[in-house]
C-alpha cells in the first residue's frame, strides 16, 4: 500500500495523478492522506509558508528533497519533488516526467519566455521537470507552432463547436456520449430540429464572427444528405463567419461518406474534412467494432480528393487492442501514401466508460501483459511524419493513455487546424452547441464553462433555453460588442 500524507496548500489532483502514473489503479483520499495499491511506501509532502516564499519538502524514509519556492509555484515544486522521489524509489521514468497536466506545451512556452533559446528551454524541461529529451523537443516545437497558429485567429472572433452525438456503431474504446445511429434513427430528426433551434437562438443575439467552426461528434455524416444540408443551411444563415473562416467537418467513419454527402459539404463551403480510420489494419477495425474496411477508407479519401477537398485530415491511434508498433508503422506508411494535409496521432486512452475498459478489467485476472514500447513507436512516427513534411502544431494529453503518451496534431505548412489550437489555448471563446457540447467563455485570464446536458432527452427539452442562457452569459460580460478576450 502506498500512503502519501499531504500538508499545506497541496495540489491533491496533481499528487493523485502522479500516484496513478506510477502505480496505476484508483487513488483514495482519506483525510490528509492519498492511498493506493502498490508496494509499502509511506511518503510525506509538506508546503510551509514563509514570509515571501514557501518551503516545500517531500520525504520517503531517508530520501528527502526540499526547496524554497515562490508561493505561486509551491504546488508545482511539490509535484516535481514527488515525481523525483517516486522515480528514485521505483526505478520508473515516464516520457513527460512530472508534467501531469493536459497541456505540456504551456510549460514549454514558459520555458521559452523571456527570449530563452531552444537549447536552454530544453534543458529546463529535462532537468527541472524530468521530461525526456524527445518529448521536451516535441513540446518546444509544438509550443512555437501553436503560438504562430493562434496569431491567425483574431482576438475578437469566436470558435463554434456543433456536436452530432451519433455514430454507425460504437468503437470499443469510445467514452463519448455517442449513440449508435441505426438503433436511434427516430431521434435524428428531433435532434436536428433542437440543434437548429439552439444555433438560431444563440446567433440571433450575437454578432461576433466565428474564425473557425467545427462540426464534430460522433460522426456528423451519419446524418442523411438532406439532414446535413438543413443543418449547414442553419449555420449559413445564422452564424457570422470571418472572411477566411475554417469550416471543419468530422466525417470520422469512411462508411458514412458518399458523393451526395460530400456534395452537400462542398456546397456549404466546408474547407477541412477529417476521415478517421484510426488504423489501416482490417483485423483491428473489426476488433474495435467498426464496420468498414481499409479499402472503404481509401475509396472515401480518393472520392473526397476528386471532388476538390484540398484539406484532408486523418487520425491514427497508437496502442489499439491487439496492435504492435509494427502495425502502427505500417498504418502510418499507408496513411502517408494518401498524402494527408494533416494527421493527428493519438495515444489510446482507456476510459472507464468504454467497453474496452470493461474488457480489460475482466481480463486483468490473467496478470499484467508485457506492454510494447509505444514511446519508441510514437517517436519513430514523428520522424516519418517530419520526413513527409508534416510538423507538430498542437498537442494535448489525456489520462490513462498507453505509455502515458500524448496526442499530437501534425500538418503541412499552412494546414494547421486553427480550431484545434485556439480551442485548446483557452484564449478564445468557444460556443458549444448540441448535446454534451461545452461552451467556454474567456474572460480575461478566467474561463467560464457552460456545459450542455449529456442526456439526449434533457437536451431535446431545453435546447432553446440553452441558447438563451449562453447568449445571456456572453452579453453579461458587458455590452456584448466588446467582449474582452485575453491574448496572453
Ligand atoms: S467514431 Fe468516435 S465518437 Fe464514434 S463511436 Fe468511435 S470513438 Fe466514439
Amino acid at each position: 500500500m502506498v500512503t502519501l500524507r499531504l500538508s499545506g496548500q497541496q495540489d491533491r489532483y496533481g499528487a493523485a495523478d502522479l500516484l496513478r502514473l506510477f502505480f496505476g489503479g484508483p487513488v483514495q483520499e482519506l483525510g490528509d492522506r492519498l492511498v493506493c495499491a502498490g508496494p509499502d511506501l509511506e511518503l510525506t509532502c509538506s508546503i510551509e509558508p514563509d514570509e515571501k516564499s514557501v518551503w516545500v519538502q517531500t520525504r520517503l524514509g531517508a530520501r528527502v528533497v526540499s526547496a524554497r519556492a515562490p508561493a505561486g509555484k509551491a504546488r508545482r515544486e511539490s509535484r516535481r519533488q514527488l515525481y523525483q522521489i517516486l522515480a528514485g524509489a521505483t526505478g520508473q521514468h515516464f516520457p513527460w516526467g512530472s508534467l501531469t497536466g493536459i497541456r505540456p506545451t504551456l510549460i514549454a512556452a514558459e520555458c521559452l519566455a523571456g527570449g530563452r533559446d531552444r537549447e536552454t528551454a530544453l534543458r529546463l524541461l529535462v532537468d527541472d521537470w524530468f521530461v525526456s529529451p524527445e518529448k521536451a523537443d516535441l513540446a518546444l516545437e509544438t509550443a512555437q507552432a501553436e503560438h504562430r497558429v493562434l496569431e491567425t485567429v483574431p482576438p475578437d472572433s469566436l470558435l463554434v463547436y456543433i456536436g452530432i452525438p451519433f455514430c454507425p456503431t460504437r468503437c470499443s474504446y469510445c467514452s463519448f456520449i455517442t449513440r449508435e445511429a441505426p438503433s436511434r434513427a427516430a431521434l435524428l430528426e428531433p435532434y436536428l430540429a433542437a440543434l437548429c433551434d439552439e444555433i438560431r437562438g444563440f446567433f440571433c443575439r450575437i454578432t461576433q464572427p466565428a474564425a473557425a467552426l467545427y462540426l464534430g461528434g460522433g460522426t456528423p455524416t451519419t446524418l442523411t444528405p438532406d439532414q446535413l444540408a438543413r443543418l449547414l443551411d442553419a449555420v449559413r444563415t445564422s452564424v457570422p463567419l470571418t472572411a477566411d473562416a475554417e469550416l471543419t467537418v468530422e466525417a470520422g467513419r469512411p462508411d458514412t461518406i458518399d458523393e451526395a454527402r460530400l456534395e452537400v459539404l462542398r456546397t456549404a463551403g466546408v474547407n477541412r474534412l477529417c476521415i478517421n480510420p484510426q488504423t489501416f489494419q482490417d483485423r483491428t477495425l473489426a476488433r474495435i467494432g467498426r464496420r468498414h474496411s481499409v479499402a472503404q477508407m481509401v475509396e472515401a479519401w480518393q472520392l473526397a480528393r476528386a471532388m476538390g477537398f484540398d484539406h484532408l485530415n486523418l487520425d491514427l491511434i497508437a496502442g489499439l487492442p491487439g496492435e504492435t508498433p509494427t502495425d502502427l508503422a505500417d498504418s502510418l506508411g499507408q496513411a502517408l501514401e494518401l498524402q494527408p494535409d494533416s494527421l493527428t496521432l493519438h495515444a489510446l486512452a482507456i476510459k472507464r466508460s468504454s467497453a474496452l475498459h470493461e474488457a480489460l478489467v475482466c481480463s486483468a485476472a490473467a496478470g499484467p501483459a508485457e506492454l510494447p514500447d509505444w514511446a519508441a513507436a510514437v517517436a519513430a512516427a514523428r520522424r516519418s511524419l517530419a520526413s513527409a513534411g508534416l510538423a507538430p502544431y498542437y498537442l494535448y494529453r489525456q489520462k490513462q493513455t498507453v505509455g502515458a503518451l500524448e496526442n499530437t496534431g501534425f500538418a503541412r505548412p499552412g494546414k494547421a487546424c486553427r480550431y484545434n489550437v485556439a480551442m485548446m489555448s483557452d484564449q478564445r471563446s468557444v460556443i458549444g452547441l448540441g448535446s454534451g457540447a461545452m461552451t467556454k467563455l474567456v474572460r480575461g485570464s478566467r474561463v467560464e464553462r457552460i456545459p450542455n446536458p449529456r442526456s439526449l432527452d434533457a437536451y431535446l427539452e431545453r435546447a432553446g433555453a440553452l441558447a438563451g442562457r449562453k447568449a445571456d452569459a456572453w452579453l453579461a460580460n458587458g455590452s456584448g460588442e466588446t467582449f474582452s478576450l485575453s491574448s496572453g
